[in-house]
C-alpha cells in the first residue's frame, strides 16, 4: 500500500491521540536508512526515539530473534520461568553500577520500568512520597505523566494525577537555572514540600532526554545522592534515553562515578524489541513478596533474545568508542553551526547524546521552538528524520545508531546545515 492509502487507513481507524503527525510509513530499514511506503529513502536521526543504538535490525540481533521464536515465544514467566530471563538479569546485574549486589525485574517498556521502580522503593522504605526534576520524563501511565516535568502535552485532558509527587528544578544554566540553585532548589522541596521522612525516592535522568538533552554534572549528582544518603532516600536513576551506549559509556551514571540504588531501563537494550528493566541493590528489589512484581508479558522470551545478542554486540563491537567519537564529530559541527548561524547556540553533547538550540539570538536566548519544527519538517522534505526535544522544544536532538556509516552521517549532517541556511 502507499504511503497515501495507509494515511486514509490510518485517519479512519487510528486514534487521534495515538496516531503520529508523520504521513510516511516505515517499509524497511537497515543500519541508520528507513525507507517508506512508496520507497523512498530516510536517513534515520532519530533511532525510533533511542532506541537504535546499534541500528536497525543489527544482524547479531535478527538471527538471535530467529532463532528463539524457533524455540518458545511466551510461557508467562510466572507461569513458567525460562533461561532467557534469567540470562538477562545475570548480565544486566553485572553491568549495571548500582551499589552492592544488583538483582532484576524485566517489564515491557519504559514507563513500566519506572512505576515497578517506584513500587519497590515504596515497598522498601514504607515511605510513599517521590521526588522528580523539572523538565524530567517518565512515561504516559498514570504515575509516570504525573512524575513528568511537563504538562503538556502529557497530562492533557486526562484529568487528576496520582498525589505525593514533588518537584525539584534541574540544572540548566543555559536558561538561568544554576547546578546551586538547582539544589537548593531540592533542599527547599525537602523542607517544603515532601518530608524526608516520607520520601521513598528521587528519580533523576543523568541527561535529560524529551527534557532537552541537559546533562547534570557529576557534582550535583553526587550532591543528589549525598542528600539521598542523608535522609535514607533511594536515588533512582532513569536511564531508559541515556543508557546502552548513548553517552559514549555503557550508561550516563557512569561519568559521575555514582552508585544508585535502583536504575530503570528499556529502548536500546534490545535493538528494537519490546523490553525494560529496573536494577537495584537486592535488599530494595527482594522487598516486595512473591507475585508481587511482573505480568503477562513481561521479560518475553524473544525480547530475551534480543537483549542477549545486544550485550554481546557492546562486548564484540566497538559501540562505546563508536559513541564517543560520534559524539566528536557532532560537537564540532554544532562549533561551526554556532559560529555561521545566530540563531544557533548551546550545541552540547555527553558522548552521542547530543543537541543544540535555537534561539533568537545568542545574547537574548529566546527559545525559537517555531524554527525548530521548521528545521524537522524540511529536513524530512529533504530525506531526514529529526526530533526536537526540551521544556521549550526548541532543541534539535540527534538519535542516530552510534553505528551509522560515515558517508550517511555527512549526508544527514549536510542536510541540517542546508535546512540551517534556508531558514536562518
Ligand atoms: N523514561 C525516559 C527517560 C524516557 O526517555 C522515556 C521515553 N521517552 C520513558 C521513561 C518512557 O518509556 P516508554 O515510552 O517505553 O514507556
Amino acid at each position: 500500500m502507499s504511503n497515501k492509502d495507509l494515511q486514509a487507513l490510518k485517519d479512519r481507524y487510528v486514534a487521534a491521540g495515538a496516531a503520529s503527525p508523520n504521513n510516511q510509513f516505515a517499509d524497511h530499514a537497515e543500519n541508520s536508512e528507513v525507507w517508506d511506503a512508496d520507497g523512498k529513502r530516510m536517513i534515520d536521526f532519530a533511532g525510533g526515539i533511542g532506541v537504535l543504538n546499534i541500528g536497525h535490525r543489527h544482524p547479531k540481533v535478527v538471527a538471535a530473534v530467529k532463532a528463539q521464536l524457533d524455540k518458545l515465544m511466551h510461557t508467562c514467566q510466572t507461569v513458567m520461568p525460562y533461561e532467557g530471563y534469567v540470562q538477562v538479569a545475570e548480565a544486566l546485574s553485572k553491568v549495571a553500577p548500582v551499589r552492592g549486589h544488583a538483582k532484576v525485574m524485566l517489564a515491557n517498556s519504559g514507563a513500566e520500568a519506572v512505576e515497578n521502580a517506584l513500587k519497590i522503593a515504596r515497598s522498601a522504605t514504607g515511605r510513599n512520597n517521590v521526588i522528580c526534576f523539572d523538565g524530567g520524563y517518565h512515561g504516559r501511565t498514570f504515575m509516570t505523566m504525573a512524575m513528568n516535568g511537563k504538562v503538556n502535552p502529557y497530562q492533557g485532558d486526562f484529568g487528576p494525577m496520582p498525589g505525593l509527587v514533588f518537584r525539584a528544578p534541574f540544572p540548566v544554566p543555559y536558561h538561568g537555572m544554576s547546578e546551586e540553585q538547582a539544589l537548593r532548589g531540592l533542599e527547599m522541596t525537602l523542607k517544603t514540600d515532601s518530608n524526608p521522612k516520607d520520601t521513598a525516592a528521587i528519580f533523576i535522568e543523568p541527561v535529560l532526554g524529551e527534557g532537552g538533552f541537559y546533562a547534570a554534572s557529576p557534582e550535583f549528582l553526587k550532591a543528589v545522592r549525598e542528600i539521598c544518603d542523608e535522609h535514607g532516600i533511594l536515588m533512582i536513576v532513569d536511564e531508559v534515553q541515556s543508557g546502552f551506549g548513548r553517552t559514549g559509556k555503557m550508561f550516563a551514571i557512569e561519568h559521575s562515578g555514582v552508585e544508585p540504588d535502583m536504575m530503570t531501563v528499556a529502548k536500546s537494550m534490545a535493538d528494537g524489541m519490546p523490553i525494560s528493566a529496573v536494577v537495584g541493590t537486592d535488599k530494595h528489589m527482594d522487598s516486595s513478596g512473591p507475585n508481587s512484581l511482573g505480568g503477562t508479558y513481561t521479560g518475553s522470551p524473544v525480547s530475551c533474545a534480543a537483549v542477549l545478542a545486544v550485550m554481546d554486540v557492546f562486548k564484540e563491537e566497538d559501540i562505546l568508542g563508536m559513541s564517543q567519537r560520534l559524539g566528536e564529530k557532532l560537537a564540532k559541527r554544532f562549533a561551526k553551526w554556532q559560529d555561521q548561524f545566530e540563531c544557533v547556540d548551546n550545541g552540547r553533547n555527553l558522548g552521542a547524546m547530543a543537541a543544540f538550540e535555537l534561539v533568537t539570538d545568542k545574547k537574548g536566548r529566546e527559545p525559537r521552538a517555531d524554527l525548530a519544527a521548521q528545521v524537522m519538517k524540511k529536513a524530512k522534505e529533504k530525506g531526514l528524520i529529526i526530533l526536537t526535544c526540551g521544556m521549550h522544544g526548541n532543541s534539535i536532538r540527534f538519535l542516530m545508531p552510534v553505528t551509522i556509516q560515515d558517508d550517511v552521517l555527512e549526508e544527514g549532517l549536510n542536510i541540517v546545515e542546508e535546512v540551517l541556511a534556508e531558514l536562518a
